[in-house]
């Protein structure tokens, strides 16, 4: 077995090596171990999870505004087979309806599959208050946590879903090509694995096999052990700090640039919703957001942009072609909120 020491000022996860990594996932959202697959990416991890649910015609699914590009091509492919895919609209102020969700569910709904915090908006979805109604209806419950895995506590308990999928690459700060897949115990038989390999079946002989009893059934044994220890570092690192305490520092630091961008004139923030996240969008009045992005980052201020893809429906009703995304951590300070701030003042955009 691969083998390496986890430093910590806790103590409790010296030595666990590669299982070491499933055990720190399942703490960091409150889960067991057995629920944990480890993926090179939240897409897969996700997708492995969709494609292992059997839909038939007629079934329906409800997703939301928000909803992440990828998960959205897994809808389209089963609205082919007859599925029937439910948008539930944000509310005038950008808040997830609860009440048009609880009637648009019926005793066709299948599967709720939400993203919590999505890539464009600002805001949050009440997951928790999603899982409530999911679980009072019995409807399978799924939940993108990309952007919340190391920046929002979360808790598949609390939340009461059934499946859930993060990245190591965002919040996470874990290295590129990691990604983790929860599945509930008493769901893990419901989903077919899409692949499975020596260590997700046993006594394996052209009559069958055996599977695996946890939720490494999903998942294939041969990955990259040195992103896989990264992985559980960056998780190591979150939990010793205090998710808690990450999620406090970003809310003031995103409060703080919201409210700074907002005094600045020609400057837009697109934020929605009355919970908003770490990630701060906005554009600049008649210039494009890619050369807003491009001149901040010439100039050391390390903002993204967001394009119209990654969540199409809630860019498309809003007509927005692409935004400025400033994403705080709990690392950034104030005074590198002022220097983005004060470069917006001057608008030296023109070209
Ligand atoms: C980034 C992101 C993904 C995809 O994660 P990958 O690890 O790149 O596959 C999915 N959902 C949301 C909400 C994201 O922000």
């Amino acid at each position: 077995m691969f083998h390496y020491i986890f430093q910590n000022r806790r103590g409790n996860y010296a030595e666990l090596g590669i299982d070491g990594v499933y055990q720190l996932i399942a703490d960091l959202i409150g889960a067991v171990k057995e629920e944990v697959a480890i993926f090179e990416n939240a897409s897969a991890a996700w997708g492995t999870a969709f494609k292992g649910l059997t839909f038939h015609d007629g079934d329906e699914i409800i997703t939301c505004e928000m909803e992440y590009v990828t998960n959205l091509i897994g809808l389209a492919d089963v609205r082919k087979k007859g599925v029937k895919v439910i948008v539930i609209n944000n509310d005038e102020s950008g808040n997830f309806p609860l009440a048009d969700l609880e009637q648009a569910i019926n005793s066709k709904t299948k599967l709720i599959a939400v993203t919590h915090i999505p890539s464009s908006g600002g805001g949050i979805l009440p997951i928790k208050e999603i899982g409530n109604i999911a679980s009072k209806h019995k409807v399978l419950y799924m939940v993108d946590a990309c952007q919340t895995a190391g920046q929002y506590p979360i808790d598949v308990k609390e939340i009461k879903c059934d499946i859930l999928s993060a990245t190591g690459r965002k919040y996470m700060r874990a290295p590129r090509g990691t990604g983790f897949l929860f599945v509930k115990k008493t769901v893990q038989d419901q989903l077919s694995p899409v692949l499975l390999d020596f260590l997700a079946a046993s006594n394996v002989s052209l009559d069958g096999y055996t599977l695996r009893q946890d939720a490494r059934r999903f998942e294939l044994y041969e990955k990259s052990r040195a992103l896989t220890l990264g992985l559980g570092k960056a998780v190591e690192y979150a939990l010793n700090i205090g998710v808690d305490r990450i999620w406090q520092r970003v809310q003031y630091l995103a409060d703080l640039t919201r409210a700074e961008l907002n005094g600045i004139p020609g400057v837009t923030c697109h934020d929605i919703g009355s919970e908003k996240c770490g990630i701060v969008t906005f554009s600049v009045a008649g210039i494009d957001s890619m050369l807003v992005k491009n001149k901040l980052v010439e100039n050391g201020i390390n903002v993204s942009f967001g394009g119209s893809q990654a969540t199409p429906i809630y860019m498309e009703k809003h007509g927005l072609k692409g935004i400025v995304r400033a994403s705080l951590h709990y690392y950034n300070t104030e005074s590198e909120i002022a220097t983005m701030c004060d470069f917006l003042k001057e608008h030296p955009f023109a070209s």
